[in-house]
């Protein structure tokens, strides 16, 4: 709990709607998408850049922690304000500013929710690629925070590849705007890449301008089943390695069919080990239709059991709402799951899904294994009860191999949820010791007082 005073200085910058202190409040605002949970000692949610700067100077005047938050759908507790201090909420700051149509731009406020804003720009023929499949409740500022991916960015690459200029509050209050319209820009270091994916450790994200591409007119999705997920694997490969590009290919495995189906009574065969859901897309109707059918055929070659093809759109929202209800379903199997995103070389998807299967076998732990296998994305979600001590055990030594797995086979801890605090432990291992020391020199230079976000990404004999 703050001081009376603080609190008061805090309402007079954002008003009385600008701050929340009840048990209630502080409770629902100590959680993300993870089990960790701690509660903040107030909630700010600033209207504009100026008043985040105003509330930044007054905590960073007394040494209170600062901790960013968008919609709090992160998988890595990077939001979770362990150390109390002011979570400061970027929900209300939802305006899309300009949708520039010549220079394909979008200039929002970074608490804006994704889906939203690929809406409004579809609404103009514009496409916004980036589609986490939290899509629906993320923020902008939280998938710039965490460089988020999803299913399209086989094709269209992740939230960083349209980031081109941001407005940022560093932790001393200063705001800065960084790159801007132009096509070409190393007038510099690229501070808006290192701001990117930098989990609200560097400053509050209020600000960013997007760029945008044409909206792809045609789409053909296919449902692929196979009998054994290491032909799943082996398909995957093949059709990257045959030049063919879809905008998705995501997998799923037996348990993930199984929770999935049902929880919505999709009809998904549960006699198979795999299937895959890919997507080719394209201004041409035609070159859409036969990328789909080189696909199918690729997977035929690798004994897929049948290839079905989506007939009309509600077939394929239908899928696509399978996949991205499956995070939520696993509740239905275990009350907890660590979900990591793992993420390995191509060639590597069959080794490293049979590797994690061992590992489920060898500490008796129901892992489903689904994601984003185009990338190499693969997100093994261990399944458990934290009330039980001695699972807990176990799992923390299952997600310890599935992380050494990934490294062994050339791979890396996350592609897209972060470090946040689930992870730090394993930083030096993953980046080795100098790289991890100049990351935390640079997060000094940011932030000499150790105020922005605490306890996150940096393992803990090596500061905040
Ligand atoms: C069902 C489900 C599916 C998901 N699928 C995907 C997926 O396909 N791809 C993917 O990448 N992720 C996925 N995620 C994870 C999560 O949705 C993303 O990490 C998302 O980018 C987080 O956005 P948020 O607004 O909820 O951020 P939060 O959870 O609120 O915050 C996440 C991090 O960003 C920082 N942050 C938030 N806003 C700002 C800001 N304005 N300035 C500076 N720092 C900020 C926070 O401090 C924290 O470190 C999924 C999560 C769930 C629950």
């Amino acid at each position: 709990m703050l001081d009376r005073s603080i609190m008061r200085k805090l309402k007079k910058i954002t008003g009385e709607k600008g701050v929340l202190e009840t048990p209630e409040d502080l409770a629902v605002y100590g959680y993300d998408a993870t089990f960790a949970d701690s509660p903040p000692d107030a909630v700010v949610l600033p209207t504009d850049t100026a008043q985040v700067s105003r509330v930044i100077i007054l905590a960073a005047d007394l040494g209170i922690p600062v901790i960013p938050r968008g919609m709090g759908s992160g998988l890595a507790a990077a939001s979770v304000p362990f150390e109390g201090g002011i979570l400061l909420t970027l929900s209300r700051m939802n305006r899309i500013l300009e949708i520039d149509l010549q220079n394909r731009t979008v200039f929002t406020e970074a608490g804006v929710i994704t889906a939203i804003l690929q809406a409004e720009v579809e609404k103009l023929g514009l496409f916004y690629p980036p589609d986490p499949s939290s899509i629906k409740h993320s923020s902008i500022g939280g998938n710039i925070a965490c460089n988020a991916g999803g299913p399209r960015c086989l094709k269209y690459g992740v939230t960083g590849d349209y980031v081109k200029g941001l407005t940022v509050v560093l932790p001393d209050g200063e705001i800065i705007k960084t790159g801007g319209k132009p096509i070409k820009d190393v007038t510099g270091y690229d501070l808006t890449s290192l701001l990117v994916g930098s989990e609200g450790t560097l400053g509050v994200v209020t600000e960013a301008l997007l760029r945008l591409v044409s909206k792809p007119k045609f789409a053909r999705t296919a449902r692929v089943e196979f009998q054994t997920i290491a032909e799943a694997g082996k398909a995957v490969n093949d059709i990257l390695s045959a030049g063919l590009v879809p905008a998705t290919l995501e997998l799923m495995d037996e348990t993930a069919i199984k929770c999935v189906d049902e929880a919505m009574r999709l009809n998904l065969p549960r006699d198979v080990e795999a299937i895959l859901i890919i997507e080719t897309d394209g201004p041409d109707e035609a070159t859409v239709v036969r990328e789909i059918e080189q696909v199918a055929l690729v997977c035929s070659q690798n004994n897929a059991r049948e290839v079905r093809v989506a007939g009309n759109e509600a077939e394929r929202t239908a899928l696509w709402n399978a996949r991205r209800s499956l995070s939520p379903s696993l509740a239905r199997v275990a009350p907890n799951k660590l979900g990591e995103d793992i993420t390995v070389p191509l060639s590597k998807i069959p080794e490293t899904i049979q590797r994690i299967k061992s590992i489920s076998r060898k500490y008796d732990l129901p892992i489903v294994i689904f994601g984003h296998a185009g990338d190499g994305n693969l997100h093994p979600n261990v399944l458990f009860d934290k009330r039980n001590k001695e699972q807990w055990e176990r799992v923390n030594s299952a997600v310890r191999e599935i992380f050494e797995t990934a490294l062994d086979v050339g791979g890396t801890l996350s592609g897209e949820h972060g470090v946040g605090a689930l992870k730090r432990a394993y930083l030096e291992k993953a980046l080795g010791r100098r790289s991890m020391l100049l990351q935390r020199e640079i997060k000094a230079v940011f932030d000499p007082a150790g105020i922005m976000n605490p306890g996150k990404i940096f393992p803990e004999n090596t500061g905040t």
